[in-house]
């Protein structure tokens, strides 16, 4: 093995990120070396490139991005008993300490003590990337490595639409950016009757199109409350799936949905906002649900359900492709909205 790779760093508190030659990591007796083969951009990714406040208060740099990744055991800790060298994984991002409250009662995905990959310490922008062993996931040999990168961000998704029974029930998707679309074609896999989504991109309505919406809206062009009431004789919808984050989305969402209705909500507003909980929520008598992460482990077998199985295709999804050293391009065409799915080749 050589002793430096190429790494998307973040070195400074600022915008933007650099490529640099990095030592290549050091493993523990329960980590294993994985050598890159596919890495996808998240939005998570570019709140770090962009620094925001978020990004300003929980980074601290220097540290290697990227989260979303797949690629082969090369190296394997002293202790580590369940993954073997050769071996391609995937791997979910949030490290847990499995010995907290919420870890001990089946809540792992909330965990106390979470430490993100790529985040919180080095990521997978880079040609080799370690992780504990506890977070790998074994893909079959012949998986595309654009699709196996996906999983732990498709995971979202599997979370957000399998909470809430969508089986024969009306549908809204607010919000369709990578996880939105996907949200859909699980939904629809899922079997719902008819889904609404909305977006303000037409690029990714058509994308919603594509991953299985019925029915799409722009606000931008049309009152999306007034038109969904039209689809639904004045009904509104059984299911809310928020994952936009924008306070407008969630307040018409909230307004559309049945009283008894389901809200699950993923997309993370930039600040707090005011919204009308008396009309909203508690006189409705509906269920919110909040989704973090995958559940441990039980989505990350949904995933593989659903990939296998072919119910979900996640191909569509995929459309752009960038070797690592063009990342400044990878990131400019995420942040335009004009793309689905970015992903990186080391
Ligand atoms: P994204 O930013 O690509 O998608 C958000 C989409 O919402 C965009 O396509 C945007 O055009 C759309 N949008 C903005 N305003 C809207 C409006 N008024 N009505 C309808 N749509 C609107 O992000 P993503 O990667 O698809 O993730 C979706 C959201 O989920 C983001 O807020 C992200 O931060 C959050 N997220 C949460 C978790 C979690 O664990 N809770 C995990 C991953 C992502
Ligand atoms: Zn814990």
């Amino acid at each position: 093995m050589p002793s430096l790779m190429k790494a998307v760093v973040k070195t400074h508190a600022g915008p933007g990120f650099e490529l640099r030659q990095v030592p290549l990591p050091q493993i523990g007796p329960k980590d294993i070396l994985i050598r890159t083969r596919a890495t996808s951009i998240c939005g998570t990714d570019v709140h770090i490139y962009n620094w925001d406040v978020w990004a300003a208060n929980r980074i601290k740099p220097p540290v290697i991005i990227g989260h979303e990744f797949c690629g082969d055991v090369v190296e394997i800790g002293a202790q580590v008993t369940d993954v073997q060298v050769g071996d391609f994984v995937s791997a979910e991002s949030h490290i847990v300490d499995h010995t907290c409250d919420l870890c001990r009662t089946g809540m792992a995905h909330i965990c106390r003590h979470t430490q993100i990959i790529g985040v919180d310490r080095d990521g997978s922008f880079a040609e080799y990337v370690c992780i504990p062993a506890a977070n790998a996931w074994h893909n079959p040999p012949n998986m595309p490595p654009e699709i196996a990168a996906l999983e732990e961000n498709f995971g979202n998704a599997v979370h957000t639409a399998l909470e809430a029974e969508v089986v024969a029930r009306k549908v809204l998707v607010t919000g369709c950016g990578p996880v939105g679309v996907m949200t859909i074609a699980v939904a629809r896999a899922a079997g719902a009757r008819s889904i609404y989504a909305s977006d303000i991109s037409d690029y990714r309505l058509g994308l919603a199109k594509k991953m299985g919406a019925d029915v799409v809206m722009s606000p931008k062009r049309e009152d999306v409350v007034k038109t969904v009431l039209e689809e639904t004789s004045g009904e509104g919808v059984d299911v809310l799936l928020e994952m936009s984050g924008a306070p407008s989305a969630i307040r018409d969402g909230l307004q559309l949905l049945k009283a008894g209705g389901h809200a699950v909500l993923l997309g993370l507003p930039s600040k707090p906002f005011e919204l009308d909980l008396a009309n909203l929520v508690i006189m409705k008598g509906i269920t919110v649900h909040g989704i973090a992460g995958r559940k441990l482990w039980e989505t990350w077998y949904e995933i593989r359900g659903l990939l296998r199985s072919g119910a979900v295709n996640l191909e569509p999804l995929v459309t752009h492709r960038f070797k690592l050293e063009e990342f400044e391009l990878a990131f400019q065409t995420m942040m335009s909205g004009e793309s689905g799915k970015v992903v990186l080749f080391p």
